[in-house]
């Protein structure tokens, strides 16, 4: 057959790759994730469809979520491991539904070492991780050759199952990497001391996968290129490992970038598309073997432009492939523009997977729920008017509408995205552009009838034959009740964001949550440069990357931009700042704002504001925070005042996202109840 013409806007993305025994169609990998449907039948039957649907979306080489070789090597107790025929078996249940779909798909063997929650942990040196309650078991050299013939048999019972390949996880400070960095491996016998005997563990995994599965299965092996911890590899060692992993009979080389425990953020929405493709690049060339790059890709044009300029021959996105199964089909078909962008938030899926919690995902609550929640033509369209176009509304418009519902969606401001209008200003949240574009789209193709600029009030939608009203209309600021609070020099965060009120130098905050968190970030950045969040240099020095990878590790001194004004935080509990924040994100909002010098308040007692500032007591005592300006991010309330009078003429009413409760709202659950109800009606 004549190879097909290169595709006109992603020439690089979608070419397919030449593996010897296997092409794949495109150079799209979905990375490993785990999403907690790993561990059972019944599960399994789920992510057999949850990947099912990846593949029909054109994706070219999937990996699953880690699975333990053995009992010690499990990330938590009972977490899915593959060391038997049964479970070989179990598999089939993933792996029938993805080849039926077309599809391509390789298992990750993952060895947790020192980060397994567990007290069975087992490392190479009994060295205990900043991120872990337990202090891991030294393994000894029999526990060595059997962690490697475990590696083996799972491998084994991976093809057996009807995997295309498996992907041994090299990186991310698990087992492996424990062995190959001399801060994780004081060994004194043959797996330690020099950097010969330290790497032979994964050069022998590999070696000895390839002499049992022969060759024409497919061996990724997950290297990590930067380990972002001190004492981490040197460059000339890591080279060295990928030339040896390469000898010892590997298909392809993945990108890990960092360790679980270090310090610098890898994948949140506040790093820069493509931050750590200069990494993959450096390796281009020193072996032949196809090299796969990640971190923070999420768009065609991103993954063309870092094919395209030689950073690698393959790009993997675990998290972009949750948020829509269908991308690589809609690059390929030049809808572009209906990509239903990962914002980089970990909101559903590693927050939950963190929590013990099925991931699913922020923008597209569908994601591992495919069995369960289906969007289906309705046999009875009805005609519904929606009140706000934030996420709840859109969420509930776009797939009502394309139920084939007759849907008109209502907003009084003058453009869609409600809240996240807001949210897209502050420096590191650009990717909520992403969502508004992705809605603005839908709403077309949908055929949403779209009514901007209308606030609604009940006599515009009662005896107007409307079916259902579905009233999205969010949250107002909450009020606070204080002596001095309708001074000019208090604002609210709605002031600040949306109104672009002019902010003084020295600034008190009445409340950390989410969004004084958010106001602070904005404050204490400096407008007049790019977000580092759109800068990958800048991003780098603020976070202490180093480029030339001058010592092990890849770390320098941060440089940090100063912040523009003095900003104080305050709030009235006695908990640590931002402990409602994401469980793998609060960190990072942290200690950012701790680089920009921002002082944090806790059991603050608000008095009153005046021309000094706001007057606060703590532990008993007056305290006055100077302020040129206060602003109010006190949390918010329903916005429900149509709801009653609708309900009172007989209307059918629907309440959803920040209308139907404010407390603890985000976007996750407006659009996860306005897709539901969508599904539903
Ligand atoms: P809203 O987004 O508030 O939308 C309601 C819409 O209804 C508005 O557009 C409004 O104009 C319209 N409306 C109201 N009354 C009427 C009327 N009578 N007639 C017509 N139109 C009307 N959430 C996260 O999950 N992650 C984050 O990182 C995050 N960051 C945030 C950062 C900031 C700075 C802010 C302010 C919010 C953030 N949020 C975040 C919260 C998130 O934006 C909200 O949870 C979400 O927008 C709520 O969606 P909603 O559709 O219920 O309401
Ligand atoms: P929030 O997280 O509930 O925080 C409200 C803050 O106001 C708290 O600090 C609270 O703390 C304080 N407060 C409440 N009542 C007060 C009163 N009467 N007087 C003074 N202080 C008061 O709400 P939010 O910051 O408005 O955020 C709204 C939602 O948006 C959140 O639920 C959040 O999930 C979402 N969001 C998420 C992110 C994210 O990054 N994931 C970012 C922004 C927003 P004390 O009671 O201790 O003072
Ligand atoms: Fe991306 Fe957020 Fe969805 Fe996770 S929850 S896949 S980070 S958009």
């Amino acid at each position: 057959m004549p190879a097909s013409a290169p595709h006109a806007e992603f020439p690089h993305l979608l070419a397919p790759l030449d593996l010897g025994f296997v092409t794949l169609p495109n150079r799209v990998l979905m990375g490993s994730m785990h999403v907690g449907l790993e561990d059972d039948v019944g599960p399994l039957k789920k992510m057999g469809a949850y990947f099912a649907r990846r593949a029909e979306g054109g994706v070219g080489l999937l990996v699953t979520g880690g699975i333990a070789p053995n009992i010690d090597g499990q990330v938590k107790p009972f977490a899915a491991t593959l060391n038997n025929r049964w479970g070989a078996f179990k598999h089939r249940y993933v792996t029938g539904p993805v080849h039926d779909a077309g599809g391509l798909i390789a298992m990750q063997i993952l060895h947790a070492g020192r980060y397994a929650y567990t007290p069975l942990a087992v490392a190479p040196s009994a060295i205990k991780s900043p991120i872990s309650r337990f202090k891991p078991r030294g393994l000894s050299g029999r526990g060595v050759e059997r962690t490697i013939a475990n590696f083996v048999r799972c491998a084994v019972l991976a093809k057996t199952a009807g995997y295309d390949g498996v992907e041994v996880m090299g990186s991310e400070g698990y087992l492996i990497n424990e062995f190959v960095v001399d801060k994780t491996n004081k060994r004194e016998d043959a797996w330690g001391g020099a950097y010969e005997a330290r790497m032979r563990l994964p050069v022998e995994i590999v070696r000895r996968t390839r002499e049992a599965v022969g060759p024409e299965f497919i061996i990724i092996y997950r290297l990590s290129m930067l380990d972002l911890v001190k004492g981490g590899s040197t460059w000339e060692q890591i080279v060295t490992l990928a030339k040896a992993i390469e000898a010892a009979g590997a298909t392809i080389i993945n990108t890990g970038i960092g360790w679980h425990e270090a310090r610098v953020p890898t994948i949140a929405t506040m790093v820069p598309r493509a931050a750590y493709t200069w990494v993959t690049r450096r390796l281009m060339g020193e072996v032949s073997i196809p090299l796969i790059t990640s971190n923070r890709i999420n768009m065609p044009e991103t993954a063309e432009q870092v094919l395209a300029r030689g950073d690698a021959d393959m790009v993997s996105m675990a998290r972009p492939l949750l948020a829509d199964p269908d991308w690589v089909k809609k690059a390929r078909d030049g809808k572009r523009d209906e990509i239903n962008t990962c914002i980089a938030c970990n909101q559903a899926c590693l927050d939950h997977i963190f929590k013990n919690q099925r991931a699913s995902c922020l923008v597209n609550p569908l994601a591992c729920y495919e069995t369960e929640v289906k969007i289906e033509p309705t046999p009875a369209p009805l005609k519904v008017a929606v009140v706000g176009a934030g996420p709840a509304g859109l969420a509930f418009s776009t797939t009502a509408a394309k139920r084939g519902h007759a849907v008109t969606l209502f907003d009084k401001a003058s453009q869609i995205g409600g809240q996240f209008n807001m949210a897209r200003k502050v420096p590191g949240k650009e990717e909520f552009d992403e969502t508004i574009r992705y809605f603005t789209t839908m709403l077309g193709t949908t055929g949403v009838t779209l009514a901007l600029g209308q606030a609604v009030a009940p006599e515009d939608l009662i005896g107007k034959g409307y079916d259902v009203v579905v009233v999205a209309a969010g949250v107002h600021p909450r009020q606070i009740d204080l002596p001095g609070i309708d001074l000019d020099k208090v604002l609210s965060y709605v002031d600040v964001l949306a109104g672009g009120a002019a902010v003084g130098d020295r600034v008190a905050i009445i409340g950390a949550g989410g969004i004084g968190f958010d106001v602070a970030e904005f404050l204490a950045h400096d407008h007049s440069a790019p977000s580092p969040s759109l800068d990958v240099d800048a991003y780098l020095a603020e976070w202490g990357v180093d480029k030339t990878m001058e010592h092990g590790g890849g770390l320098k001194a941060p440089v940090v931009p100063p912040s523009p004004r003095t900003i104080t935080m305050c709030q009235r509990g006695d908990k640590k700042m931002g402990a409602g924040l994401g469980k793998t994100t609060g960190w990072i909002h942290r200690q950012s704002l701790k680089q920009k010098k921002v002082t944090m308040l806790t059991s603050v007692t608000y008095q009153k504001v005046d021309e000094v500032g706001l007057h606060i007591l703590r532990g008993g005592e007056p305290m006055v925070i100077e302020a040129d300006t206060v602003v109010v991010c006190a949390g918010q309330i329903c916005a429900n005042e149509l709801v009653a009078p609708l309900r009172a003429s007989g209307l059918a009413v629907h309440v959803i996202g920040g209308a139907h409760e404010a407390g603890e709202l985000d976007a996750k659950r407006a659009i996860d109840q306005g897709t539901r109800l969508a599904a539903r009606l």
